[in-house]
């Protein structure tokens, strides 16, 4: 069927205005189902991940864990109503073999860190469950739209065997939204990939109203779930699958099928010269002299990108 847009008298066919999305890699995807009341995201990630895990030297287990990680970052942070706002998943671990993870998400920017233990990280099974990685451990997911001036943090503890088992049961027992989580991440031909759905449901409609009427158990919500829990890790980092092929793959069978707006994904951080001269000028001057080098500089590494910065102690006086 062709599609038709009238325009005036002349009827001529639709083209659209918009340089169509590549929908197969670094993107995030919006998803509805309206006669089932549920809706989400999907999220893809290439060159991206590849990117940020290149710049540090992480073991595969580490490595997949924070390409998971990322990839939750992606598909909550592609939630936000506004451009700038930001979303931060931060883990809060005790006697753990990971003591830190940090990711976050800035208008469609990527970045993330973990700082782990190698010596206890060997002792561990090939694939260690989260408890395992971060012994007593919690995440902290913190959304933040500064326009509207609203932050909102909620604590995911880390249990199950992976992130999308976290989020998920944080949403079911925290929001008391009925939710499915998947992620994945898988090394190909020496690159990382990585996808991930997110689905909700939302019988009384939509997001910002009160969801006084959320039932744990209405009928179209295991329907929405087994579906879209039948997807499979390899097609969540397939990139020759293209994001709306596999929605469709999914949930073909339903009254409604809806995709909206993608989200560009891309690697950022936020380091700036500027930025790190002024957090180490803050330290007491006996302290910043015991940092500089034998080359006469204080020398700083960004955990995230791993960039450095050198500075001239006489800069900051
Ligand atoms: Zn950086």
């Amino acid at each position: 069927m062709t599609t038709l847009l009238v325009v005036g008298l002349h009827v001529q066919p639709y083209l659209p205005l918009m340089p169509a999305v590549q929908l197969n890699s670094d993107v995030a995807l919006g998803v509805a189902i309206p006669s089932r009341n549920a809706r989400g995201r999907i999220a893809r990630l290439g060159a991206v991940v590849d990117a940020i895990l290149g710049s540090h030297d992480y073991p595969p287990v580490i490595e997949k864990l924070l390409a998971e990680a990322l990839t939750l970052t992606a598909l909550l942070g592609s939630l936000l109503k506004e451009p700038q706002g930001q979303l931060t998943l931060q883990a809060q671990t005790q006697d753990g073999v990971i003591d830190l993870l940090v990711c976050d998400y800035l208008g469609g920017e990527l970045r993330g860190y973990v700082r782990h233990d190698p010596a206890k990280l060997d002792s561990l099974p090939e694939a260690p469950s989260l408890q395992e990685l971060f012994g007593k451990g919690y995440l902290a997911i913190t959304f933040d739209q500064p326009l509207a001036e609203e932050r909102y943090q909620g604590i995911v503890p880390l249990e199950g065997k992976n992130l999308g088992d976290a989020a998920q049961s944080y949403f079911a027992q925290s929001e008391q939204i009925p939710s499915l989580v998947r992620l994945a991440a898988e090394k190909r031909g020496g690159h990382w990939f990585s996808g991930g759905l997110l689905l909700q449901h939302l019988p009384e409609g939509e997001e910002g109203r009160e969801r006084l009427h959320t039932r744990l158990d209405h009928p179209d919500w295991p329907h929405v779930a087994i579906l879209g829990g039948s997807v499979k890790a390899e097609e969540l980092t397939d990139v020759e699958l293209p994001l709306d092929d596999l929605i469709w793959r999914l949930f073909h069978e339903e009254e409604e099928l809806r995709t909206l707006a993608a989200v560009d994904l891309r690697r950022g951080c936020r380091c700036d010269p500027a930025y790190v001269r002024s957090v180490i000028a803050k330290f007491p001057a006996d302290e910043r002299e015991a940092m500089v080098g034998d080359d006469g500089l204080i020398t700083v590494d960004c955990a995230f990108c791993s960039s450095s910065f050198a500075i001239k102690p006489a800069e900051l006086s």
